[in-house]
């Protein structure tokens, strides 16, 4: 390798990718060229990985979710999402719903790779207790924490999750932390379910699970904010089974993108049905705060090499593996 070659984990095809020599970035106005420390295999990764994201165009490095080290070796936690800088949504302060907002690992190279190319404005300062790996896991817990800001749930609010992967884990310690006096969580994987237990106060593998739980906590209405990590089919009809009138529904979910919904019941019942991509810069400040202060219980992330990458991407791809995965570099 010379001194202007990295080694990074380049997908190259639908369940391939390889460790290769690539030119080190170069940064581009605004940018600063850091060291990646830890970066966090998210969902939307393994997406790609698979080739089912159009916008994800091979050969690529994936990864969006790190900490990365700058020359003078002060850590940070990088913001992935890029605005335009121009609209009316980023000077709304939401980059997020920018029209020509992009990503790491998607339009641009990521996270897995020694060194990435980052602006400078999405670079956030890493406390310095905080351990790498738990602060790779701020671009996670920010998804959840946005939907909680924007449901806005009042302070003693009865929350369901659905999906107890990473998102959802994310989203009980999340719901927790915001003050919920309940949070339930189902998943159909017992292995998922058993970690959300340390997280939520009740846990089940189908919604009827977790239904008597949160009748007893509403007087039988049914949840205030129920977070759909999950979004298909059933996972928007078990939601609007378990939120009560009046309610709201996030939907950070992107399972599937069409499909059928009772509309007729969300007018009926007043239900509020909240998209909720990403987050903006607050939240994700909000989110590092959270985590800093807070550290959920972390028995669901497991550490690998990126040495190990190739495999690894193709074993969680396949649904088996840690529930996540972080590398550490
Ligand atoms: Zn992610
Ligand atoms: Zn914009």
């Amino acid at each position: 390798m010379t001194a202007a070659e990295m080694t990074a984990l380049v997908w190259t095809a639908p369940y391939e990718a390889v460790l290769a020599q690539r030119a080190m970035p170069v940064a581009g106005d605004g940018e600063a060229v850091v060291r990646v420390r830890a970066t966090g295999v998210c969902g939307s990764d393994l997406h790609g990985f698979r080739g089912h994201s159009p916008l994800r165009v091979a050969p690529l490095v994936l990864g969006h979710e790190a900490v990365v080290e700058d020359e003078h070796g002060a850590l940070f936690v990088v913001n992935p999402l890029v605005g335009c800088g121009r609209c009316r949504m980023c000077d709304a302060g939401q980059p997020n719903l920018c029209p020509q907002r992009g990503l790491l690992g998607l339009d641009r190279p990521g996270t897995f790779a020694e060194h990435v190319s980052v602006p400078r404005a999405n670079l956030l300062p890493l406390p310095a207790h905080v351990p790498l790996v738990l602060g790779a896991l701020t671009e996670a817990l920010a998804t959840p924490v946005a939907a909680l800001a924007a449901a806005a749930p009042g302070p003693d609010a009865v929350v369901a999750v659905i999906g107890c992967g990473p998102i959802g884990l994310l989203a009980c310690h999340a719901a927790r932390r915001w003050g919920a006096s309940l949070v339930a969580a189902y998943d159909l994987d017992e292995r998922r379910v058993a970690h959300a237990q340390r997280l939520a106060d009740v846990v089940g593998t189908s919604p009827a699970e977790l239904r008597g739980a949160l009748d007893g906590a509403s007087d039988g209405l049914g949840a205030d904010l129920v977070i759909d990590a999950v979004g298909i089919e059933a996972s928007w009809n078990a939601a609007l089974e378990l939120v009560r009138p009046g309610g709201t529904v996030a939907e950070v979910g992107l399972g599937a993108a069409i499909g059928e919904a009772p509309v007729g019941h969300i007018v009926r019942q007043g239900i509020r049905w909240q998209g909720v991509y990403a987050y903006t810069p607050a939240d994700f400040a909000a989110a590092l705060e959270l985590i800093a202060g807070v550290p959920p219980e972390l028995g669901w992330v497991e550490t690998a090499r990126l040495d190990d990458g190739p495999a690894l991407l193709a074993e969680l791809a396949r649904g088996a593996g840690p529930v996540k995965a972080v590398f550490e570099l």
